[in-house]
């Protein structure tokens, strides 16, 4: 099988074609521009690939809602000329195949369910701590859309007492991104969180928000699995402090044994790694093929 895979960012876009299995056998990679210029980019990757479904796994808030008119959409972005645009559309009428298209985060969380860490649960949530923070959620087996979707990188935290950060979320202020995405580490400590020392304060109070973010995520959805990925993640030693403050904030509520006694391989990276995105896409794309 020849499945396409869009992971749609931001700041880039990665195209690939991979196999039923989660082998991605090639892939481009260009910045995000104009969707006229992006898009063109993208159908120019596609034209002879003869694939038999695409996936895309998109930057939001996108309309996910099939009955909608504007189904297809990214709704409200700064990214220039893409508020509006029928990006799904556009792909549509160039190639002749079934598309899947959902949030770049629940495409991880489905492609970490369908070939990585979370491989074989019916569920598990999907954090990325990069230029932003996105969750993506699959429960029953399905992934979560409701009402729009999940955006649970902009819920409030709780502020840790020696934090004086104002935070960098243009509508929240001091939410979970706001608090603990890459540019807030940075602003927040004049240097960038790649630069930061292992042992800098500053992973404990990174810890500390997304810790209270994670416990909050068991409460509510009660996932099998918890997986962060994105930039920030890449720092390992957070792992072990975020599981802590996890631990701390449910002080024993929660009675399952993954939490209590097996937290390590409960919270965890990506099954896989940098590829979660894209082999997210693939995911959809091989689900709408069988869905056709
Ligand atoms: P994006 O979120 O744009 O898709 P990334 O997941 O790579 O991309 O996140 C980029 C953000 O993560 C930037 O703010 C960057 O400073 C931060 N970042 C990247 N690598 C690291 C690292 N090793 N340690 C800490 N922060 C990092
Ligand atoms: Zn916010």
């Amino acid at each position: 099988m020849r499945i396409g895979a869009i992971e749609a960012g931001g700041t880039k876009f990665v195209c690939g074609v991979g196999n039923e299995e989660g082998i991605i056998e090639d892939r481009v990679s260009f910045p995000t521009e104009k969707p006229e210029i992006t898009l063109a980019n993208v159908i120019n990757y596609f034209r002879d690939k003869q694939v038999e479904a695409i996936g895309i796994g998109s930057f939001g808030p996108i309309d996910l809602d099939r009955s909608s008119a504007t189904y297809g959409h990214v709704t409200t972005t700064p990214k220039p000329g893409w508020t509006g645009y029928p990006f799904l559309g556009t792909l549509k009428e160039a190639f002749d195949v079934p598309f899947g298209w959902d949030t770049d985060v629940n495409a991880a969380a489905f492609g970490e369910a369908t070939w990585g860490a979370a491989r074989g649960l019916d569920s598990c949530v999907y954090y990325t701590i990069g230029t932003g923070v996105g969750v993506g959620v699959y429960a029953e087996g399905k992934m979560v859309h409701g009402l729009v979707h999940p955006e649970g990188g902009h819920i409030l935290t709780r502020r840790h007492p020696e934090d004086e950060y104002a935070g960098t979320c243009p509508y929240h202020g001091d939410c979970l991104e706001g608090m603990a995405a890459g540019p807030s580490l940075e602003k927040r400590w004049g240097i960038k969180g790649s630069e930061l020392g292992v042992d800098h304060p500053a992973w404990k109070i990174e810890a500390f928000y997304i810790g209270q973010a994670v416990a909050g995520t068991i409460l509510l959805l009660s996932p099998k699995k918890v997986i962060l990925g994105g930039g920030v993640m890449h720092q390992e030693q957070l792992f072990p402090l975020i599981r802590e403050e996890v631990k701390r904030n449910l002080n024993g509520y929660v009675s399952a044994a993954a939490i209590l006694e097996d937290i390590d391989s409960y919270i965890v990276p990506p099954g896989l790694g940098d590829n979660a995105g894209l082999c997210g896409s693939l995911a959809l794309g091989l689900d709408a093929l069988r869905n056709k």
